[in-house]
């Protein structure tokens, strides 16, 4: 499977490494969805694979995308409650200190 620079995995999933929230966008991508912490970033984001999610959230646009993979796991409401406390960090979306 090949990556096609979606930026997906990188807005969609919530990332405990980098406390971001599920559905929003890592602070580190850049406007073209391409890393800017490349040679930094965390294990968990040079570990990613793509694999055959990438395929089932193929759509036109990255908020598209987005919205696929977050209905895929069921994290569509949780999802969008965190968008709408505009709460930029996944512990405090998760209640945590
Ligand atoms: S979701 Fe898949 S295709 Fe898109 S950037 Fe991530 S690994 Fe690549
Ligand atoms: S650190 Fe880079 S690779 Fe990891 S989620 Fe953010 S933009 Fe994506």
């Amino acid at each position: 499977m090949e990556c096609t620079r979606c930026g997906a995995c990188c807005v969609a999933p919530d990332i405990a490494a980098l406390d971001k929230p599920l559905g929003m966008r890592c602070p580190h991508l850049t406007a073209d969805n391409l890393c800017s912490v490349y040679d930094r970033r965390p294990q968990v984001c040079r570990s990613y694979e793509p694999d055959e999610v990438c395929q089932l959230i193929e759509a036109p646009t990255l908020e598209e995308r987005v919205q696929k993979y977050l209905a895929l796991f069921g994290l569509t409401g949780e999802a969008e409650a965190t968008r709408q406390a505009g709460c930029a960090s996944m512990r405090r979306a998760r209640g945590g200190a």
